[in-house]
Formats: C-alpha cells, structure tokens, sequence
C-alpha cells in the first residue's frame, strides 16, 4: 500500500465521511484530522564493516485524549510520513472501538531488515528510542511490533528505554517475549479475537455455528487462531487457508474434503505463514491457485492475509451461501467490495473492530506489565472476550439505532467515544 496511493488522504477521506454522519463540530473536527504530535529523525548507524549509514525514523501520536498513544513501529523500505500518519490515525479508531484506554500512534523507519545484520538491527532499535524517549513511555506512547519488527527487537528497545530512564520500565513496549515482560495469550488473541466477532454475528443473523463452513485467505498469526477458534470455539468447519509461498512466489488455496485440520497445518508452516507443499499433497490435501479460496462454497468468508484482496474483480465471484465476512486482515475489502455486501445483505465485521483482539491484548500486557503480576492465558482470554464481546455489540447497536452499516457504524462509536473524552477534558 505504501508508496502508491496515499494512505493519510484516505484516512482522512473516511474521517470526513463519518463526521458529516455525526454532525460533527467542525472546530473538532479540525483537531481530528490531523495527527496532534509528528516526529522526524535521523539515525545514523555503525555498520559491521565500520561505515556510518543514516535512516529515517518516524513516530506520529495521532490522539491521546483517551489515554497514551498505542501503536506499532514498522521497518519498510516504502515506509513514508503519510503512510504512518494513516495507521496513527486508525489506531486512535480502533483503540476507542474496543473501548481500551489508549489513543492512536505509529512509527517507523525506512528500512528493509531483511538487509541488516542482527548486531545492525540492534543498534538501529537503540537508535530509534535514543531519538524517542523523552516522548514515549507507559503515561505517554506505547510502541509494539507490527511490519518488520518483532518480540526480539521490542525486547531491545525496551533494554535501551529503561537504560535511558534509569529504571526497569517493561510496560513502555508491548509484543515482548514471553519470559520478557510479555503477556500469554498475544500469539491467539487476534485470530480468536475474530472469532468472538463472528461467533456474536452468528447469534445475530441466528445462524448455528455447527452448520457453518469457513474459507479463510492467508495461514499467517490471524489466519492459524481464527482457524483453529472457528472448528474448537464454534463447531464449524473450515473448508480452506491460503498462503503466498515464499519459495516459488505464487499464492495457493489449500483444502481439504473432511475440512482443514488447522492444527495439523501448523506443524508444517513455516514462521512466515507459507505451508509446505508436499506434506500437505501427502495429507491428503488439495492445492490449487491461490485466488480459489474467495470462490469456496462457506458461509463465513475471513479475508486475513493482505490489504485490497476482496474487490471489484474478486467479490463478485462470492459463493451465493456466504453470510459474513469478517476482516481479519487490515484494510482487506476495497469500498466496490463494500457496495457488494450491501447490495446482497452480506454482515460485514470491519477490521478495526474484528482484529482488535491484537491491541487490547497488548493493552492487556502493558497493565500487567504495571502491576508486575502476570494473568494465565486462560484469564487473558477470558477478559478479551469480554471486551471484543462488548464492542461488536455497541457497533451492532449503533448500527441498528442509526440505521448505518456495521463500518460506519464502528467508525461512528469510535470518534463518538474520541470526542467525549475531548470534551469532558476541555479541548472543545
Ligand atoms: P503473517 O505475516 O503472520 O501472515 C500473513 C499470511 O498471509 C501468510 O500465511 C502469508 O503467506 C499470507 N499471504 C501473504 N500474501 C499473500 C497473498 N498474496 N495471497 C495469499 N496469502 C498471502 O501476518 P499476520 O500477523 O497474520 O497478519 C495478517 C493481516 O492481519 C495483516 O493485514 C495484518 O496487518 C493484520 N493484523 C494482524 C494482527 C496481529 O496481531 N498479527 C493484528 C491486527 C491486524
């Protein structure tokens, strides 16, 4: 997405959109639009061979009037100033959807890591929060992983922050290694986390769970939990996963005619998501184009791979029988795709509401991180369902009270929720 359209103008664009729908004061709607705090720094790195390289980092904190800016920090060499702008913006969203005390925020830095030693990796970590630190912390913005950036280095960053601050400060990061600070559960949390959404969908529309067949796109960290929570939480049946095979650079759909046996999959998924061919041919396994997952006779459809992947092109070969769609992915489903879904009545979960299990998850880890006692993954599970429970059902209120489809709806609580806590601290 980076690089080609301009992601902060869309942003904007939906914003614009959901405030004329609230009828928002435009002086508000004036702060809104526009990150409150952007930061652009340089980091020069010594690399192995003894030269000096210098990267372009960034940290943006969109809104913090719920509480500290959340968000991730992602290594891409198409990262650009409008594409962290965006993702800032939509954490803001998406925090106050799940009703998590956080406000939205994104860094990044301009970087393929791929290309960088482990040692150069570490001092580029460094390097970031030696330039940050005096504006993030636990009350301020809370960085975690997301493109390109993992448990490891948030482990790092963690390392030079509390170095920096004088004091062991773990809840300044989240995504930390288990054993570091982390929390049990964030490896399930987002797949379950739409699988909560759906299974609520279900009892809406009054549809029996054990009757309902899934085909998911992607066998990544969403798509393995949303797998396994919609046959073991639900009853379902999971008719295929797809992935993008990193060995022949071709996506393939993979099923089977008894349904998928996610669990057994894992077992032969490498730790990018791309499944091994052969073993899964000598299970028993179908694979054919990657495309053919979208056209799979379900009734619940979980785009949780890719950006844009449910389109013009691709919606309309949809079977006839599919009932919901729940984006477990960011930004799956392109607005032709929307008019789609609501020409033929098909129950959309948007993204920032149905793959919010992520966030609050780390939300759930920065609080324990403050407490210094830790929950079972039972207990962590247990309060994420309550919470992704309670924000479907204010999108789905909203949504029938105002007569809104379930995007607007989400979007219409969200700033709603923005906007009061604003005004209860007199910024309006
Ligand atoms: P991942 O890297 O673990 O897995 C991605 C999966 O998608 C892999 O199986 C990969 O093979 C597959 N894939 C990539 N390109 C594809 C293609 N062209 N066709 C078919 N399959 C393809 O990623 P993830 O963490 O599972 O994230 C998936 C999506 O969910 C992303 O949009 C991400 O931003 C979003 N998301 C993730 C989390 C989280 O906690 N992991 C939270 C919120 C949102």
């Amino acid at each position: 997405m980076a690089g080609q359209i301009n992601a902060f103008e869309m942003a904007q664009k939906q914003f614009d959109g959901v405030a004329k729908l609230l009828n928002l004061d435009p002086q508000i709607a004036e702060i809104l639009r526009w990150p409150m705090r952007e930061y652009s720094f340089r980091i020069p790195i010594r690399m192995d061979d003894g030269t000096i390289r210098v990267f372009q980092g960034y940290r943006v904190q969109h809104n913090d009037s719920r509480g500290p800016n959340k968000g991730g920090i992602r290594f891409h060499p198409n990262e650009t100033f409008d594409t962290v702008r965006a993702l800032a913006t939509w954490m803001t969203w998406k925090c106050a959807v799940a009703d998590i005390p956080l406000g939205g925020g994104k860094g990044g830095i301009i970087v393929d890591p791929s290309s960088l030693t482990t040692p150069e990796k570490e001092r580029l970590c460094r390097g970031w929060v030696q330039n940050m630190w005096k504006n993030i912390g636990p009350r301020q913005d809370v960085p975690a992983p997301d493109v390109g950036t993992t448990p490891q280095m948030m482990g790092w960053m963690m390392d030079e922050y509390s170095k920096l601050v004088g004091e062991y400060t773990p809840g300044v990061f989240t995504g930390k290694p288990l054993g570091g600070g982390g929390s049990e559960g964030r490896t399930e949390a987002t797949g379950y986390g739409v699988i909560y959404t759906v299974r609520e969908a279900m009892a809406h529309l009054k549809l029996d769970p054990t009757k309902c067949v899934a085909a998911i796109e992607g066998f990544g960290n969403v798509a393995q939990y949303a797998a396994i929570g919609f046959i073991e939480m639900l009853g379902g049946k999971v008719a295929c996963v797809s992935c993008w095979d990193r060995n022949d650079k071709t996506s393939y759909t993979y099923s089977h005619k008894d349904g998928i046996d996610p669990r057994f999959l894992l077992t032969i998924t490498d730790q990018y998501g791309t499944i091994d061919q052969k073993k899964a041919k000598d299970a028993g396994y179908v694979i054919e184009d990657g495309e053919k997952w979208i056209e799979k006779e379900c009734d619940v459809l979980i785009p949780a791979a890719i950006e844009g992947h449910v389109n013009a092109d691709t919606v309309q070969k949809i079977s006839s029988r599919v009932k919901i769609v729940a984006e477990g992915a960011n930004g799956p489903c392109t607005p032709e795709a929307d008019e789609y879904f609501k020409k033929n009545g098909i129950f959309d979960i948007p993204d920032f509401l149905c793959n919010a299990g992520g966030v609050t998850t780390s939300y759930f880890e920065s609080v324990q991180n403050d407490m210094n006692y830790y929950w079972t993954k039972k207990e962590v599970l247990e309060r994420l369902d309550t919470k992704m429970t309670s924000a479907f059902h204010a999108v789905l209120d909203m949504s029938q009270k105002e007569g809104v489809y379930m995007r607007d709806a989400a979007y219409m609580v969200a700033i709603d929720r923005v906007v009061k806590a604003m005004q209860l601290r007199g910024w309006s």
